[in-house]
């Protein structure tokens, strides 16, 4: 079975023609995401199109386009319904007519963490589990859960969609959501260098030198030796730490599966949370297993299949 496969991400867009697992072929582009989605979709066009041509395709080989969006949406309608700072027009934009205009096939959206969760169940680390939540660290902290097999969605398009904005700290910073102390409004890579700023010591850190502090100089600069990096990478394992055991309060999964590219430090990431879990949660049936995902940046574009399948 193949698919055209959208991975839209903040600030860079996936697009790709899968065949089942396999990526067939693949491009990355910059996007302006504040320029909006109607401009982009051009040339979302021409790429797909050369990519088709280059493996001898044509649309109609394809059982359909998915498409994984950073926002809310509704996967029914195939409507973005509420977005947050990223390409903001799409919630005026009728995204299955265009699929039909320009490709003649079948469309399908859904959100971005739903979809690297999908394809992880797919392809990947939650592969054979069909009880698990996933969290991806990354600027924002998304997260997505499944039940039984089937993706966790409410009537209310945001349900299990919202992971990072657990509350993790009632006295704590304002989040972008609206809420106070989120997950993501205590360690995210939004939110990082507004923790830094406010640390004691930080004037005599490392991290006071570079130009925005994010989690790549946070785990280096800690490992080298730098006391305060290593305090504030503490204080993220634990925000994580803790967010991760109210997921697992709340869907009961028997695996959490972890990603985003602060996973390049997973050595220090796994065993941390992992630890946490088997002290503070409450799993009668066992300690959750902690896991990092395993397919990166395809994940998302994985989800493709099984989205479109109908299995979802
Ligand atoms: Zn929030």
């Amino acid at each position: 079975m193949k698919a055209i496969s959208i991975d839209m991400g903040g600030s860079h867009v996936k697009l790709a023609v899968v065949e089942n697992a396999s990526i067939l072929a693949t491009d990355e582009i910059s996007v302006d995401y504040g320029a909006g989605l109607r401009s982009v979709l051009p040339v979302f066009k021409t790429i797909i199109d050369k990519m088709l041509s280059h493996l001898g395709m044509r649309p109609e080989d394809c059982v359909g386009l998915a498409m994984g969006f950073c926002a809310m949406v509704d996967r029914t309608t195939g409507k973005v319904v509420s977005t947050n700072g990223k390409f903001d027009d799409a919630t005026g934009i009728d995204l299955p007519a265009w699929c039909q205009t320009e490709f003649g096939i079948p469309f399908g959206l859904e959100n971005d963490a739903r979809m690297a969760l999908l394809g992880e169940w797919y392809a990947g680390a939650a592969k054979g589990v069909d009880d698990v939540v996933m969290i991806t660290l990354g600027t924002g902290i998304g997260g997505a859960a499944m039940a039984g097999g089937k993706l966790f969605r409410t009537k209310q398009v945001q349900g299990g969609t919202v992971g990072g904005h657990i509350p993790v700290l009632f006295t704590g910073r304002q989040c972008t959501c609206g809420a106070v102390g989120c997950m993501e409004a205590e360690a995210a890579g939004w939110s990082l260098p507004l923790v830094a700023k406010e640390w004691p010591g930080i004037e005599h850190s490392r991290l006071s030198t570079v130009e925005r502090v994010d989690f790549r100089s946070v785990f280096e600069f800690a490992r080298e030796g730098d006391a305060i990096a290593a305090a504030i990478r503490d204080r993220c394992l634990h925000v994580w730490a803790v967010g991760t055991v109210g997921l697992i309060h709340m869907y009961g999964p028997e695996r959490v599966i972890i990603g985003g590219g602060v996973m390049r430090s997973a050595d220090v990431i796994i065993p941390y949370i992992q630890e946490y879990v088997r002290k503070f949660s409450w799993t009668p049936s066992g300690t959750v297993l902690i896991v990092p995902a395993s397919l990166g940046n395809d994940a998302g574009l994985l989800g493709a299949i099984p989205l479109l399948d109908g299995l979802h």
